[in-house]
Order: structure tokens, then C-alpha cells, then sequence
């Protein structure tokens, strides 16, 4: 059984269908891509899932229960998470300080109780490091650390409240292919070991193959394709739309 499943699903802004009436579902211990062009409605896809934005039409059924309708905090606490950019507040903060600040809001107590707090759920914010590889880095600051390395903290913080869906929109933004490559590795180590459902955005065709269990492309607010790899490589519309006629995922810049 699956445990997302969009159905219907629609967004306008003014007269742009952004999001024009898309279904699919996500199951457990899946990793699923969700590619498309500039402007195909990923985020406000994305953004509809979590909470951000309410659709205009459709329904999101997470185990059978309708989201539409409830607060961001709200379909977080029913265990659909998503990765944040660490805020710049907190960048002073240890590697292990910040997953523990994150324990901590799952735990709904209050910031103020911060200082009090301190040995808050240590052992299971250094277990949440360990699983992203940065148990050794525990001590350092966040705003010392490579930037491969915080994109790893922020997959343990988004961890922290034991997300059944995890939500990735562009995780690898800014990133060399090797980092990429290595976070996509580890997110799917995380998804066959926590039996974690993820959905996630990725511009590079290389890491999307490479990783995602299965892929839907999006066009222009529409579900244009949707398979393995293979399947959506050899797609005819989907070379088509994302590339223009006549070019495939295998051409590159030419040297
Ligand atoms: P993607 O993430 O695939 O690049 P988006 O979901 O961000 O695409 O955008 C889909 C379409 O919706 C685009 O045409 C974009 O300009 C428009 N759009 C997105 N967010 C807003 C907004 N808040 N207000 C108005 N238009 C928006
Ligand atoms: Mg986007």
C-alpha cells in the first residue's frame, strides 16, 4: 500500500496552472524523483504536500488520511518532514547542538528551555549523526564545516522527528557532483534501513538515474511520464519536453 497518495491534485496563480490536476503516490522505503523542467510545478508541488500552499483542487492522502486542510506543523507531527537550510542563527551552534535543537521542537519544549536542556536527547542526536557520518564532527560549529557536510546535519535535523515522508526539494543545489552523489547514497541508505519514503528534486539526470527508485516528470503543471529510469530515459515526450525534439539525456555540452 502506498503511503502518499496525490490524487487531482491542482494549483493556479492568477490565470497559471501551476499545478494542473496530477496524481501519483509515493510507498514506503521508496525514493522517488520528481524532475521537470524550470517552472513545471515541483516546489508547488512540494509546497502543497507540506502544507505551505493549499490547492485548489484534488486530495493528499498520507495512510488514507486527508492533508489538505491541516497546518505545516501540523502534517509535520503526522510525519511529513522536509530538509531546511540551517539558519544562519544557528550556524554558531555544534553539529550536535543543532540535531539536538531539533529534537527538541519534536518534542514541541520551548527554545528558552535551551540553556536547562542541554544534555536534551544527546544520545539519540549523536545516533541521528552517526547515520549521516558526522558523529566525528559533533563538537565542530556548523559554521565551520564543508558544505557537503552541512547538507549531511541538515538530513539528520530533518530526521529528527521520524518522518514516515521526507520531502527534498533540490537537496543537492550547489553542490559538486561527488557530494551529490555521496548525499544521494546516503539518503537512500536511509530509506532502505528506516524503511523512509522520500520525494526529491534533483537537476542532474546523472544523480537522478543513478539513485531514484523510480521517477515522475512534470511538465508545465502536468504528469507527462512516469517509470524506472530506463523507462523515462528512452520516453519520447520526455525528451521532447525537457530537451527539445531530437536531443537525448545522453547528449551533453558538447567539449
Ligand atoms: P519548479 O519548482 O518546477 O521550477 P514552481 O512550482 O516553482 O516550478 O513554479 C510553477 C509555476 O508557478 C511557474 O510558472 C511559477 O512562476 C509559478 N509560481 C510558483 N509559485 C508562485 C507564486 N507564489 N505566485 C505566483 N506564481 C507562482
Ligand atoms: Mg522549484
Amino acid at each position: 500500500m502506498s503511503l502518499l497518495t496525490v490524487q487531482g491534485l491542482g494549483k493556479s496563480f492568477g490565470g497559471n496552472r501551476a499545478v494542473d490536476g496530477i496524481g501519483f503516490s509515493v510507498a514506503k522505503g521508496e525514493l522517488l524523483a520528481l524532475i521537470g523542467p524550470n517552472g513545471a510545478g515541483k516546489s508547488t508541488t512540494f509546497n502543497m504536500v507540506n502544507g505551505q500552499l493549499r490547492p485548489d483542487a484534488g486530495s493528499i492522502l498520507l495512510e488514507g488520511q486527508e492533508l489538505i486542510g491541516l497546518k505545516p506543523r501540523e502534517i509535520w507531527k503526522r510525519g511529513v518532514g522536509r530538509t531546511f537550510q540551517i539558519a544562519e542563527t544557528f550556524s554558531s551552534l555544534t553539529v550536535v547542538e543543532n540535531v539536538q535543537m531539533a529534537l527538541l521542537s519534536a518534542d514541541a519544549k520551548l527554545f528558552s528551555l535551551w540553556r536547562r536542556a542541554a544534555d536534551h536527547r544527546r544520545d539519540e542526536a549523536m545516533a541521528l549523526l552517526s547515520q549521516v557520518g558526522m558523529a566525528a564532527q559533533a563538537e565542530r560549529p556548523c559554521s565551520v564545516l564543508a558544505y557537503g557536510d552541512v547538507k549531511r546535519v541538515e538530513l539528520a535535523i530533518a530526521m529528527a522527528n521520524g518522518p514516515k515522508l521526507l520531502l527534498m526539494d533540490e537537496p543537492t543545489a550547489g553542490m559538486a557532483p561527488k557530494e551529490r552523489n555521496e548525499l544521494m547514497s546516503l539518503t537512500k541508505r536511509l530509506v532502505v534501513d528506516r524503511g523512509l519514503a522520500v520525494l526529491f528534486t534533483e537537476h542532474s539526470m546523472d544523480v537522478v538515474f543513478a539513485h531514484a527508485d523510480r521517477l515522475i516528470v512534470l511538465a508545465r503543471g502536468r504528469l507527462i511520464a512516469e517509470g524506472t529510469a530506463s523507462e523515462i530515459r528512452d520516453h519520447p515526450k520526455v525528451q521532447e519536453v525537457y530537451f527539445g525534439s531530437g536531443k537525448t539525456f545522453e547528449k551533453k555540452v558538447p567539449a
